[in-house]
């Protein structure tokens, strides 16, 4: 895919062959994907491995650029942050996961929660709530369906307005995941001002923790802290049933990863649905 487009466009302009590099022209390309309705959402189920049930799923960008191929959101969301494009398209990811989370309601009927990650540039706009609590009541879904995946960099914003927008969220009934637990410079006071319903253990901690004791002994101390606080907890980037098997003999019944599931299409996540159901 990559050598065709190549071909493609040097006729007019050689430097869009080098567009994956090129900010400025990834940045044109993004604000056309969004007007053109491109980016989509694949879901990543959630699973209590002890109960074996499906308890939510993680909503994560997608972009199939016709003219260079699936863009990895690692690429994408950094730029929409930068130009704030991040919040129309943040927008319609609310939106789309809001229909997800109908749409599953309506097959299955049961307990889930569809996460969706939110960008502290998102956070930071006066009236995301508004925006947030809008489109719930225009879809009729009962908030206790969505969770929002923040990181600590929401405490960028030191004023406490951050802790208040977030306190007014969860009043909704929407829960608050921690994402990338562990990864950055959390001090343990923002476990306690954040009002948080859920630690996510960093995959890089999750990939090491069977071959070396000191993040094997921080994932005990994680999962430690979250039971004293009363928190839910899950891993990611769960790979291997050894992982899984290490968890679950830890107290980490949660997981979600390639072991149990890739981050599917919405019909791939129905027929993975209704194969552990039935
Ligand atoms: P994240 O929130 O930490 O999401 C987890 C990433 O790990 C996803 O990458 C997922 O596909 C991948 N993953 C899940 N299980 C496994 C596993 O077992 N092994 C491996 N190797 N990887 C696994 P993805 O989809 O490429 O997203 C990357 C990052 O981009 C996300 O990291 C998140 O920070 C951001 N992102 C993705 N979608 C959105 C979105 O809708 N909004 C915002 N603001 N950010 C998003
Ligand atoms: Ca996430
Ligand atoms: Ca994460
Ligand atoms: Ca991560």
């Amino acid at each position: 895919a990559k050598k065709s487009g190549k071909s493609k466009y040097m006729h007019y302009d050689p430097s869009m062959s080098n567009a994956l590099e090129n900010d400025h022209l990834l940045i044109s390309h993004i604000k056309n994907a969004y007007e053109n309705k491109e980016f989509t959402l694949h879901y990543q189920p959630q699973i209590n491995a002890h109960t074996d049930e499906i308890i939510g799923f993680e909503a994560l960008i997608r972009w199939y650029s016709k003219d260079f191929g699936y863009i990895p959101p690692d690429r994408v969301i950094p730029l929409a942050e930068s130009t704030g494009l991040i919040i129309p398209i943040g927008l319609c990811i609310i939106e789309q996961s809001i229909q997800f989370a109908l749409e599953m309601k309506k097959k299955f009927s049961s307990n889930f929660k569809v996460s969706i990650n939110i960008s502290v540039v998102q956070l930071l706009e006066s009236n995301f709530e508004d925006e947030l609590f809008e489109r719930l009541e225009r879809y009729h879904l009962d908030p206790r369906y969505i969770q929002l995946e923040i990181t600590e960099s929401v405490l960028i914003e030191t004023s406490g307005t951050m802790i208040v927008k977030l306190n007014s969220i969860r009043d909704k009934g929407i829960s608050i995941s921690l994402d990338d637990f562990g990864t950055g410079f959390s001090s343990l006071t923002y476990l306690q001002k954040l009002p948080i319903n859920e630690i996510k253990i960093d995959k890089s901690f999750i990939d090491e923790m069977l071959t070396d004791s000191k993040p094997a002994k921080l994932v005990d101390t994680i999962l430690y802290l979250a039971k004293e606080l009363n928190l839910n907890v899950i891993a990611e980037g769960v790979e291997t049933k050894e992982q899984q098997d290490y968890l679950l003999d830890h107290g980490c019944s949660i997981m979600q990863g390639y072991y149990n599931s890739k981050p599917l299409p919405i019909e791939e996540v129905i027929l993975f649905c209704e194969k552990r159901i039935h």
